[in-house]
């Protein structure tokens, strides 16, 4: 029997990414193993949001190098494993990655995965599944590969996760956790007349129309079985009042995690994110208001270029006002193609570890504070 192997880096989108491409391979016979030279396949599933993530793809890659070695008796088929890239790495031009990972015999683009019913394949949990909702994002902030890598917001037919999620319920799924690098706008991109045809269901058109993530979050909700209902990635400028009713819910996840990236107005403007410190801070306090009882997490980056002492005092000040849970700090990392690749990265490593270790130790150095998601750390 044919074996594969799969080695994922990055995000809970990475993760449930590989849990598909296992299903492939599961559909066609083969069968997973954790060990690479048992293997006739090594997938990579690749992480490009930092360099230390690409740099850590270019190790395993020299290692998987050395034993790519007949496997099976001489004379005899398969006897190398393939190794085949695809992720978020798959951004670059298919010319450059073939000159710098000549030991890579294929590179397949994710989207080339299709979206497929997770009931037909096995989660890495058996308690929480995880089920994509939409891929892509179309923000562009100035420092993420994101939109270059996966591509613009594509939402995945509501009557289809719909399906999918009773169908994990009816197996004994209490919790699933819906992923997208930007869930709260799940269903924008829909034409107008597959908004409308919710309006009879809903009657809620208005709601309806900008997006459709709260009327999925209510339609779930109803699903007997499950028990708890998390989401993952929000942008604040896009969870509306209506999310906010539905996060209400009883079922809905008592964590949000909401990516603030820094408490400086300039910094926020050149990261080309849509709002002010002050309007992150409005936010937190409305959902507060709603969900007395919500926890909430978020994602910073020290060292932006530019950031003086001073923008990142207010980032400082922020995280003291929010109380955050939890952070995943990143010292910023140029990345090609992006906007902010231009701008000059003139912050010392040594006061990016600095930033961020202030904010780090601030955060997260209350181990009660922690649960669950450390797991999906980058
Ligand atoms: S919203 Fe998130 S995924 Fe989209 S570009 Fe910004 S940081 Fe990247």
């Amino acid at each position: 029997m044919k074996k594969y192997f799969i080695k994922v880096f990055g995000c809970a989108m990475n993760v449930a990414d590989t849990e598909r491409i296992a299903g492939w391979y599961e559909a066609r016979g083969y069968r997973r193993t954790e060990k690479p030279r048992e293997a006739n396949e090594v997938v990579i599933v690749t992480c490009s949001v930092r360099q230390t993530a690409e740099d850590r793809v270019y190790g395993l890659i020299n290692n998987l190098a050395k034993y790519k070695i007949p496997a099976l008796p001489a004379g005899r088929q398969n006897t190398k494993y393939k190794i085949i890239l695809t992720g978020c790495m798959l951004r670059y031009p298919l010319k450059y990655l073939k000159e710098k990972l000549p030991n890579v015999d294929e590179f397949v683009k994710i989207s080339n995965f299709k979206f497929q019913n997770s009931n037909l394949h096995e989660h890495s949990s058996k308690v929480c599944a995880l089920v994509p909702i939409m891929e892509g994002c179309n923000n562009f902030c100035s420092y993420c590969v994101v939109p270059y890598a996966r591509g613009r917001e594509v939402s995945r037919p509501f009557e289809e996760i719909v399906c999918e999620v009773e169908g994990l319920a009816r197996r004994g799924y209490k919790e699933i956790t819906l992923l997208g690098q930007n869930v709260n706008s799940y269903g924008k991109d829909f034409p107008p007349e597959e908004k409308r045809r919710f309006l009879n269901c809903f009657n809620d058109l208005n709601h309806c129309i900008k997006n459709l993530f709260a009327t999925l979050l209510r339609t779930l909700h109803k699903i007997g079985g499950l028990e708890k209902i998390s989401f993952l990635t929000s942008n604040p400028w896009d969870l509306d009042d209506n999310i906010i009713e539905a996060m209400a819910l009883p079922k809905i996840d008592r964590y949000l995690h909401l990516p603030v990236q820094s408490g400086d107005d300039e910094i926020l403007r050149k990261m080309n994110r849509h709002y002010t410190a002050e309007d992150y801070l409005k936010l937190v306090k409305k959902i507060r208001t709603k969900i007395p009882d919500i926890k909430i997490g978020t994602d910073i980056i020290v060292g932006f270029p530019g950031e003086t002492e001073e923008q990142f005092q207010n980032t400082v000040q922020l995280c003291k006002k929010v109380g955050f849970v939890k952070a995943y700090v990143a010292m910023y990392s140029p990345r090609l193609q992006t906007a902010a690749y231009k701008l000059v990265d003139e912050i010392s490593h040594k006061e990016k570890r600095r930033r961020w270790k202030i904010l780090d130790d601030l955060i997260n150095k209350n181990p009660a504070q922690n649960d669950k998601f450390l797991s999906y750390v980058r």
